[in-house]
């Protein structure tokens, strides 16, 4: 069966047809991207047929040794059995994916990524932006200059380009922010509705209305942008609402900005995502307390708030023991998630020793009993020049940041970039011990055909996030 594959037909393929697939499909979307003439959907290119069954997987929390059969139903696991097919017999069968000795895991997710501003570094309109110090001072100019010239035609190439590259790094589902201020008013959100739309068979995007300028420290004292994340708020298609505090001039309006947008949230029926303390000063005492205290007094829980996601807060890293217990303790029952961002905070996020930070989230997860994920954040742009649109390279990443280097670390840091990553934008996932009734969402990792250098396990794929996925949600092939 070496160099077998099946199209999402379950057709079957040989690797060398599927890459002549793959350069035509390239060709054409270069074709494309020239001539800014639409793309066709992806289901005029692609046949989507539903899989039944996925044949002879490796699987995460199984015995490398062994192999197993999974039959899929209505978008969900429908039985796991032992290997017992005949994949010669079958592999001609509709809704056949023969994959054999492969792993099979669970997608992976973007918990925290900036849709509007990727590929800055890289689109040819934007090449004269370069990075000169390459300090946050220089990222929000930068990126201030690039959204006064941003459009539609800009936003949905960038966008197209990163959700792309992402389904084939084998995400299903991501939450992404598209700012919305005075400056590019709707632009950001309106080419995000339509990217939402075009990818809706192949990936989840679910939007956050966000508001990375201040709401209450502009010139106009925020009047504009409130007004503009209030309609925003409302817009169908807009799923969460989110806002920048840290960004406020003073620790009253920090206060102002949790206040409003947490009212936004909660009087919306939207999960909120707060970016929340991006700075390592022991000096600057940190939001989250009061932003607990606040999200409380609105009786979050009682009231039937969502999930709140609390992204960066490198400020938290350096809390003692005794203030993450506090932490836990302050929380109580409210819906909190964290979401590290290590590639951004590594390049960006150092204190005037040059110390560097991050959210040890792995370790917020085991010692103190936290909801944790990590993210990729942003793609090409001056908050983070290097990097890709895969979040298992920054688990991979994360195995040196956070020393953890043993196969239940490993293991952590790929539910962080999957199911806990899900978990953290309130979306159901099947953990990596899958159990029938999950959801059929999977990324397959390398190719029939590469011997005893095929990774086997969690551990291997996380301490090599190398090349070669392919990528199932709700029981679809969604690449070739
Ligand atoms: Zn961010």
């Amino acid at each position: 069966m070496a160099g077998l594959n099946s199209d999402s037909n379950g057709v079957k393929v040989n690797e060398e047809e599927a890459t002549v697939h793959y350069r035509d499909a390239a060709r054409d979307k270069a074709a494309r991207v020239s001539s800014r003439a639409p793309p066709p959907r992806y289901s005029d290119v692609y046949s989507s047929g539903p899989l039944h069954t996925i044949v002879g997987v490796r699987l995460p929390c199984k015995p490398p040794s062994t192999l197993w059969d999974l039959a899929v139903a209505d978008g969900k696991i429908a039985s796991i059995e032992p290997f017992v097919s005949h994949p010669h017999d079958i592999a001609h069968l509709p809704g056949v994916l023969v994959a054999t000795e492969r792993l099979l895991a669970p997608s992976l997710c973007h918990a925290h990524i900036h849709l509007d501003k990727c590929f800055l570094l890289q689109d040819p309109k934007f090449l004269d932006l370069e990075i000169e110090t390459g300090d946050f001072n220089e990222a929000m100019e930068l990126t201030t200059q690039a959204k006064s010239r941003f459009e539609e035609e800009d936003l949905l190439r960038r966008g197209r380009q990163l959700i792309e590259e992402s389904i084939h790094f084998g995400v299903t589902v991501m939450r992404a922010f598209v700012e919305v201020d005075g400056d590019v008013k709707f632009k950001c959100l309106d080419a995000g509705l339509k990217l939402k739309k075009e990818f809706e068979e192949r990936c989840e995007v679910q939007l956050c209305a966000f508001a990375q300028l201040p709401l209450f420290s502009g010139e106009d004292g925020g009047v504009e942008i409130r007004d503009l994340m209030s309609q925003a708020a409302h817009r169908e298609g807009v799923d969460v609402v989110g806002s920048t505090p840290y960004v406020e001039q003073d620790e009253v309006k920090m206060k102002m900005n949790v206040r409003w947008i947490s009212m936004m949230a909660l009087f919306n029926g939207k999960p909120l995502d707060l970016h929340l303390d991006y700075n390592l000063e022991k000096s600057q005492d940190p939001l989250i307390w009061s932003a607990l205290e606040i999200l409380k007094g609105r009786n979050w829980t009682e009231r039937g708030g969502k999930r709140i996601t609390l992204g960066h807060c490198t400020r938290l890293t350096l809390f003692s023991p005794e203030d993450w217990r506090k932490l836990k303790d302050e929380i109580s029952d409210l819906p909190v998630s964290f979401v590290g961002l290590p590639t951004s905070d590594l390049f960006m996020m150092r204190n005037e020793s040059r110390a560097r930070g991050t959210l040890p989230i792995p370790e917020m997860i085991q010692a103190y009993k936290l909801d944790g994920a990590i993210a990729v954040n942003n793609v090409g742009n001056a908050f983070t020049p290097q990097g890709n649109c895969d979040p298992l390279s920054v688990a991979s990443l994360g195995v040196a940041v956070y020393q953890a280097g043993t196969k239940k670390d490993a293991e952590i840091l790929y539910e962080c970039v999957s199911s806990r990553a899900k978990a953290a934008i309130g979306v159901p996932s099947a953990s990596v011990d899958f159990a029938v009734g999950d959801p059929a969402d999977f990324v397959l990792f390398d190719r029939l055909d590469i011997g005893w250098r095929c990774r086997k396990t969690i551990t291997e794929v996380v301490y090599d996030a190398g090349p070669h996925r392919q990528t199932i949600r709700q029981g679809r092939l969604t690449t070739t």
